[in-house]
């Protein structure tokens, strides 16, 4: 199997079967945007404890890589801190666009996006999600609640 249609299985994966779906109640976090290119829109609900994920979901209508990318971030998530999960979601941006190197370890499933620099317009569905929780991140930061 290349890698190319590994990445695919797993897109496809985290498409038909998406983890961490639903509405998460009283969040500590909670973002939502849309892609207006392909009609994606993602919404994420984070809780916190302690400035550490706890709890995370997502809901969202859109084409596969945008639902797909969603499913593979609260994966990545879940457990992290408010800084690890900036710096992480800055790697991802980068790797997305095409300005990340070979240093890719570590960041899981989430790998499988990279399948998606080939078709520029795609980047858009993927990094939805990506950009979606940096804002919400910032906007929490600047009015912890
Ligand atoms: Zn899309």
């Amino acid at each position: 199997m290349s890698l190319e249609t590994l990445y695919q299985e797993i897109l496809l994966d985290h498409y038909k079967r998406p983890r961490n779906k639903g509405v998460l109640p009283h969040a500590s976090v909670h973002g939502g945007g849309v892609n207006p290119f392909c009609g994606d829109r993602i919404d994420l609900y984070l809780r916190l404890e302690e400035d550490r994920v706890v709890d995370v979901r997502f809901q969202g209508e859109g084409c596969a890589i945008s639902q797909a990318s969603a499913s593979m971030l609260t994966e990545a998530i879940h457990g992290k801190t408010v800084e690890e999960i900036r710096a992480f979601a800055a790697r991802v941006e980068k790797m997305l666009k095409g300005e990340e190197g070979d240093e890719l370890d570590g960041l899981g499933d989430v790998q499988a996006l990279q399948g998606v620099r080939k078709f520029p317009v795609r980047i858009k569905c993927a990094l939805l999600a990506w950009k979606v929780l940096q804002d919400a991140l910032g906007e929490y930061l600047r009015n912890p609640a």
